[in-house]
This record gives structure tokens, C-alpha cells and sequence, in this order.
């Protein structure tokens, strides 16, 4: 019989969140049946939607919801086989007994060379994100302007990126100095420190002083205030997060942008990224093909051992990351 550790949310979370929000349990598998498999996790994801998802999607005592990279060692389902590697959305668990229905197999022809922690980062959920917030909501072109924030991190490192692929002149936000210059690295045209600049406003003038036709908006609260005032006339606004606000215990207020977006004739859309769910087979190859052509470059940002998920996670949400936050088990 297997004993699989398991990370709780002890009670919600309220404001940061803390080590006493969380409680590791050992948890008895039963051996799998008919159409099972038992899944080891190999590299597990913490991701900022795990902070807001929490509040809505789960209770206090339920395992902490989360994406891993998991390989096959026992299995009833000839859809699996023992060995292959699968990402489950089984949340943060070292083994797992699934019937198959929430896990999905790494790509076929998946390099010898890419290690399968992308599969949680640019060829996974949070690079599907960054193509579908710039093609199926910015709709962006070449030519265009795009602005970043959280420039550095999963979504955004790769939402630049793809932006310069496109043609596209690209300025990024980051809050750190390294940050900033891993933009550079990364081809970004202009790139700053949100937390130094002495005014968000003249950083963002001068990094395009003729405006932005789109923003990818990962943060949200007052940083969203002043960028909305630099877009240019039809300019499109991607809401993909605002992890500014996600440890709010009280909601911030205004200024609000109605004035602007009604003058500019802004577009502004929220969106997630299982809305085109259809297309992630043809995204994930496409992406995996600028990868090994050396166009899409991802730091990672590897914590190790299952017991530090909660410091991988908080640590995270207070941007140590530079890249994707992986912990690899
Ligand atoms: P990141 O890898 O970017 O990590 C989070 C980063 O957010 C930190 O490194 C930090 O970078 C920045 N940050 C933290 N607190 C603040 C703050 N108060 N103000 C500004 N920046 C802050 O995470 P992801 O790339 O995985 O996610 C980026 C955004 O995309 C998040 O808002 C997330 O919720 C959203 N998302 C949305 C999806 C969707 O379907 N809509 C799917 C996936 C992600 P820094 O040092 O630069 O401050």
C-alpha cells in the first residue's frame, strides 16, 4: 500500500498567506482498479490563481488545488502505461490513485532535451496563456506596442516574447533589477523596475512615448490605473490577472478609468485560459517548436523537496521567482 503526502489548506487564507495556513497529512492510497493508475509526482506547480482560486473552489481541510508533472508506476488503463509521464491536476499530492478523467499525457514527441517542468510553464498552462491573451484577446499585430507587467514571470516572460516574435516592439515591468535585465536578455525593447522608478507614469512615457496598443495586464490596482492612461486611441486591454489585489483583506478603490476607455474607445476582456481549450494541442507544439529554435527561452525558478511547497508558493506570490516557480519533489 502506498502513503502519498499531501498539503492541506488548514483553515483560508487571510491576507498573505502563512505556515499555519497549511498542514502536511499522509493519506493511505488504495491499490488502483480497473481503468486506474497510481501517479508519482515528479515536479509540482505553484501558481498565483491557487491564492484567489482557494477562496472560491475550496473548502478549509481539502488538499490545495495545483497542477504537477506526475509518471505512471502502477496502471490498470492501457491509455497510460507504467512510465509515461502525465500532467495531473490532482493538487499538491506526492502519489495519486486517478481514473484517467484529470490527467492529460505530455505531448508524444516531447525533446529528450526539455525537461518536463515546462509542461507547467511555457509548454503548459501558463505559456497558453501568454498566446491566447495576445492572439485571441489582443488580437495583436505586427508593428504594434505591447506592455507587460509581472514581465518576469511565467505568463508575462512568455507574453514578450511572443509579442517579438510577432514583430512587435515590447516593454516590460519587473520588480527586481535582475528581473529587468533578464528582460533585456530576452529581447525585450524596453524594460524597468516598477518598485525604483520615481514615477510608474514617466516610465512608461518614456519607454513608448507614442502609447501602447495593447496590455497584458497580470497585476492589476494601481499600477492598471496609470497604464490605462497611456494606451493609444482602440487600444486593447488583456485582463489575465491582478495579482496585486489577491491578498486584499478589504477591496481598493479608484481611481476608476471610465473616462479614459470611453474617449480611447478602449477594449478591455478578462479571460481564462481553458476557453480554448480546442486549440492547446496545436499551441503547445507550436510553442515547443519556437523553443527548440531558440525564440522562446525559460528561466525556472526550481524549489526542492515536496515539504517546501508552501515556502515555494509564498515565495512566489512575493516575487523570488524569476521564470516559472517549479518544486521539483
Ligand atoms: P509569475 O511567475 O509572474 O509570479 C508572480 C509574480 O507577480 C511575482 O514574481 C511578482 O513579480 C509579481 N507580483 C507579486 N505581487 C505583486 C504586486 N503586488 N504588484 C505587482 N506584481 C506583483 O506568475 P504567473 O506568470 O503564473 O501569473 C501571472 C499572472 O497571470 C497572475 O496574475 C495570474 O493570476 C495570471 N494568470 C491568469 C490566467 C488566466 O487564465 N487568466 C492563467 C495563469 C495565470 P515582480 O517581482 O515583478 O513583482
Amino acid at each position: 500500500m502506498v502513503q502519498a503526502k499531501t498539503w492541506i489548506l488548514k483553515q483560508h487564507f487571510e491576507g498573505f498567506p502563512k505556515d499555519t495556513d497549511f498542514e502536511l497529512k499522509l493519506e493511505q492510497l488504495s491499490e488502483p482498479r480497473d481503468g486506474e493508475v497510481l501517479l508519482e509526482a515528479v515536479f509540482l506547480s505553484v501558481d498565483p490563481y491557487m491564492r484567489p482560486f482557494s477562496r472560491v473552489r475550496m473548502q478549509a481541510g481539502d488538499v490545495m488545488i495545483g497542477t504537477q508533472v506526475a509518471k505512471v508506476i502502477q496502471s490498470n488503463n492501457p491509455s497510460f502505461p507504467v512510465g509515461c509521464h502525465v500532467v495531473s491536476r490532482c493538487g499538491w499530492r506526492t502519489h495519486t490513485v486517478s481514473d484517467g478523467s484529470d490527467i492529460t499525457k505530455i505531448l508524444d514527441d516531447w525533446p529528450q532535451d526539455v525537461s518536463l517542468s515546462h509542461a507547467l510553464g511555457a509548454i503548459g498552462m501558463p505559456g497558453l496563456t501568454a498566446l491566447y491573451g495576445l492572439e485571441e484577446v489582443c488580437a495583436i499585430k505586427p508593428g504594434e506596442t505591447l506592455l507587460v507587467n509581472a514581465a518576469a514571470g511565467a505568463v508575462g516572460s512568455v507574453a514578450g516574447q511572443i509579442a517579438k516574435l510577432k514583430g512587435c516592439k515590447v516593454v516590460g515591468s519587473a520588480g527586481s533589477d535582475d528581473k529587468v535585465a533578464y528582460l533585456k536578455e530576452l529581447g525585450f525593447d524596453q524594460a524597468f523596475n516598477y518598485k525604483t522608478v520615481p514615477s510608474l507614469e514617466e516610465a512608461l512615457k518614456n519607454a513608448s512615448p507614442e502609447g501602447y496598443d495593447c496590455y497584458f495586464e497580470n497585476v492589476g490596482g494601481p499600477f492598471s490605473s496609470v497604464a490605462i492612461l497611456q494606451m493609444k486611441a482602440f487600444g486593447r486591454i488583456a485582463v489575465c490577472g491582478g495579482i496585486s489585489l489577491y491578498n486584499d483583506t478589504t477591496p481598493q478603490t479608484g481611481p476608476y478609468p471610465h473616462l479614459q476607455m470611453i474617449f480611447k474607445q478602449l477594449k478591455m476582456e478578462g479571460f481564462l485560459v481553458g476557453r480554448w481549450e480546442h486549440k492547446n494541442d496545436e499551441s503547445l507544439k507550436r510553442m515547443l517548436t519556437w523553443m527548440q529554435e531558440g525564440n522562446l527561452k525559460c528561466k525556472e525558478h526550481v524549489t526542492v523537496g515536496f515539504e517546501n511547497m508552501p515556502a515555494a508558493f509564498m515565495g512566489m506570490l512575493r516575487g523570488e521567482n524569476i521564470g516559472k516557480a517549479i518544486v521539483k519533489v
